[in-house]
């Protein structure tokens, strides 16, 4: 086992409640284990282990992130040998906000944590959880290198039209206020690996990317580059959600204080947690919601008709901004799998040059596969994302790259 940990690297996603982590050979794509904490701080708390040669689960109170990851890097320790002789090469760390301060995978010393911990106002609920999984994987594996991959920075160079809200200059300026995007490795490695299914250089290819998993953008992508995307300021702007609400008249949130009495933290909630396809149908897990359109139920349906409605408000709004598509491509637990989803939010499209193949389209498969018809001018693609993999090669790239 200690073998195969060696020439690993070890991804950390420590989000507000959970704390997802894995260990991956960056070149094969090997993954030696994987797992997940959840419900830190809760009396109810989770792990789940998978590793070369089994699985493992513990049930119990997890009180906060700090002990969580001790309790993972415990777990890796228990694999083989102490930790720090275990052949890990690198750490790469998810990191949710980079700003405008971080654009490219990023060596973390102290002051790149610090400056995570600055950009708080802009993720309350991620970067503080970020912050404490980069201290503690420093403190437990100080001798080689940790690399911060940002989830906004694929669209930091977006163009000013699309990044800019149209609110006043200043106050904008002194808030940080702006569209910065998120699911940026995902629609960075997706893109990229749908330009080699395709056998075609990313760069003369414009891409529209759906990632549908509890979170959802689309985003536009023009020879490489991203020129636009749903998610805002915060993730809560764009598509429709497991349980966020996506784009919403602000005037709601006044009225909701106004009229309704609500606070903000209250309105926060409502949004974030209570709304999506959780608010207009009770579930928020996309099985769930087909089930209970199944059982005839007209919330979800209706559910269902609002999230495929906004699907196709962003494809015709991303058509348009990048003058023609090469590739459409879906991915995330929603569109890697759903192939209804697939077919609704395209259909009708053959004027547009897009023609899914409903034969194709409902075959279940877990690979990268084309689900356009034979004679659609645009390609429709179906392409697993892998953020883990994404993190681990830009950090091992990254640690290559250091003087030794
Ligand atoms: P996350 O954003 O948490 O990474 P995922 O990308 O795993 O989420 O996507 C989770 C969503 O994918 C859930 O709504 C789940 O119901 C949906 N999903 C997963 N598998 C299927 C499936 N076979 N059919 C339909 N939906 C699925």
């Amino acid at each position: 086992m200690t073998a195969a940990i060696a020439g690993t690297v070890l991804v950390l996603n420590s989000g507000s409640s959970s704390i997802k982590f894995q260990l991956v050979h960056p070149e094969t794509a090997e993954s030696v284990a994987h797992g997940l904490i959840e419900r830190i701080g809760e009396p109810e708390g989770r792990i789940v282990f998978h590793h070369t040669t089994g699985f493992e689960e513990h049930l119990g109170a997890i009180t906060d992130h700090r002990s969580g990851l001790r309790m993972v890097l415990d777990m890796i320790e228990g694999l083989g040998r102490p930790l720090r002789e275990a052949g890990i090469v690198a750490v790469g760390h998810r990191l949710v906000h980079g700003g405008e301060v971080f654009h490219e995978p990023t060596l973390i010393d102290d002051a790149v944590v610090q400056a995570v911990a600055d950009l708080s106002v802009l993720a309350p609920l991620h970067n503080p959880a970020n912050v404490i999984g980069m201290e503690v994987a420093r403190e437990e594996l100080p001798d080689i290198p940790h690399v911060g991959v940002f989830d906004t920075a694929f669209f930091h160079d977006m163009p000013a039209a699309a990044t800019t809200y149209a609110i006043d200059r200043d106050i904008a300026r002194e808030h940080g206020i702006r569209r910065y995007g998120f699911h940026g490795t995902s629609h960075d490695y997706v893109s990229q690996r749908a330009a080699a299914f395709l056998g075609r250089d990313r760069a003369d290819l414009n891409i529209i990317v759906f990632h549908l998993g509890n979170g959802a953008s689309a985003s536009a992508i023009a020879g490489g580059r991203p020129i636009d995307t749903s998610m805002g300021l915060t993730p809560l702007e764009g598509l429709v959600m497991g349980t966020r609400c996506g784009d919403i008249d602000p005037g709601v949130v006044m009225h909701l204080n106004r009229s309704a009495g609500l606070r903000v933290d209250a309105i926060d909630d409502l949004l974030n947690r209570r709304s999506g396809l959780k608010g207009m149908s009770g579930v928020n897990d996309f099985r769930a919601l087909l089930r209970l359109v199944a059982d005839g139920s007209e919330d979800a349906k209706l559910a269902y008709d609002v999230y495929v409605h906004r699907l196709r408000r962003y494809l015709g709004a991303y058509l348009v901004e990048l003058g023609g598509v090469d590739a459409v491509v879906f991915t995330g637990g929603v569109g890697e799998n759903n192939a209804d989803v697939r077919r609704d939010a395209l259909a009708g499209l053959g004027r547009l040059g897009i023609v899914v193949d409903p034969e194709a389209n409902a075959t279940r498969a877990d690979t990268e596969r084309r689900i356009s018809a034979p004679g659609s001018e645009v390609e429709v693609l179906v392409i697993p994302t892998d953020e883990e993999l994404a993190i681990a090669r830009a950090a091992d790239a990254l640690a290559k790259s250091l003087p030794r």
